[in-house]
């Protein structure tokens, strides 16, 4: 007899035309799987009807559950909304616009199964993904890795298994600006990776805009590292240095022999440069401190609308 369960996440952002396919297409890998399974779609604010569709296809779906949030929260916080609704043996979140298959669920459960409480997937190609957005991917794994000291795997997505120690300790530590691919890299514990092959995108374009990726980046570094404050104010204290000593030298040379030193070009160049340092000074002590506000205010990340779970009939 089966005993394991295991429970899909799938956030879904005007996503009727996949979403509907991609729950009985996961229900089936899942029960090949010999699991208990279940699905989570969670309606992240559609307004293509997503919501209707899906109570409709619970009435004969009992082991989907439907997560409808108030109003539009992103990616993130969808799926966390997902993750906090559900309670399985283990809980795979993955994306409902049919670009992580649903062939791969087995070799991740299987990798769960010898024992790795964090299942990781990197993609061997993601079709459709321009080169700007791969360069801008090397370079944010990459500096995110430098600042925060997380071994988070390059070109890893939000396609992951965690077992339940790794979903409740996610879920203690997701705090109000949720970026999970840290959050279940900080909580450590023993983690693998499964390679795929990601799809096309089944209909539509990304949701994620540059502005969107740059509010991630934003997220993920600002809540796992303090290191981007420590960078600038060394760079001031050495500049501060090398300034405070040009000044000197200057002062010497005017007061021992009376040479009138030339500066209006290193003056210029000092006087922009130690702004420059002060605006992005300014900056990122404002990236800090909106996330403090985050915190202290202490929304939830989410509101949910309508939860239909087991037992639920509409
Ligand atoms: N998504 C969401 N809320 C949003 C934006 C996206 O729930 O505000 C979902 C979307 O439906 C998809 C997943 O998040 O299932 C990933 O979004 P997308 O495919 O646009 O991102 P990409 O794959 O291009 O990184
Ligand atoms: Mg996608």
């Amino acid at each position: 007899m089966t005993t394991e369960s295991v429970c899909v996440v799938l956030p879904a952002y005007n996503e009727k035309s996949s979403v509907l396919d991609l729950v009985p297409e996961v229900l089936n890998v899942l029960e090949s799987c010999e699991v208990q399974p279940c699905v989570c779609v969670v309606d992240d604010g559609s307004s293509d009807g997503t919501i209707d569709q899906l109570v409709a296809l619970r009435q004969t779906e009992p082991r989907l559950v439907v997560v409808q949030l108030s109003r539009n929260f992103g990616h993130q916080a969808a799926l966390l909304a997902g993750l906090a609704s559900v309670s399985a043996d283990a809980v795979i979140m993955m994306d409902s616009d049919g670009q992580h298959p649903a062939t791969a669920l087995p070799a991740m459960i299987a990798s769960w199964r010898d024992g790795f409480d964090v299942v990781n997937t990197i993609p061997e190609a993601v079709p459709g993904k321009g080169s700007g957005r791969r360069i801008w991917g090397h370079l944010f794994y990459w500096v995110f890795r430098f600042l925060s000291g997380l071994a988070i795997p390059e070109g890893t997505s939000d396609f992951r298994l965690l077992s339940r120690k790794a979903h409740e300790a996610t879920l203690d530590a997701a705090g109000k600006r949720p970026f999970l691919r840290g959050t279940t890299s900080w909580i450590g514990l023993d983690q693998s990776c499964v390679l795929y092959t990601a799809n096309e995108r089944s209909h539509g374009t990304t949701t994620y805009t540059f502005r969107k990726l740059l509010r991630l980046a934003r997220d993920g570094i600002v809540g796992f590292s303090n290191r981007p404050l420590l960078i600038v104010a060394m760079l001031g204290t050495v500049w501060s240095i090398v300034v405070g000593g040009y000044a000197a030298i200057s002062i010497g040379l005017e007061l021992s022999n009376g040479r009138d030193v030339p500066g209006w070009a290193s003056m210029v160049a000092i006087l922009s440069t130690m702004q420059g340092l002060l605006f992005v000074m300014v900056g990122l002590l404002g990236a800090y401190i909106g996330s403090l506000h985050n915190e202290v205010a202490d929304r939830p990340p989410y509101v949910i609308q309508r939860l239909l779970s087991a037992g639920d009939k509409h």
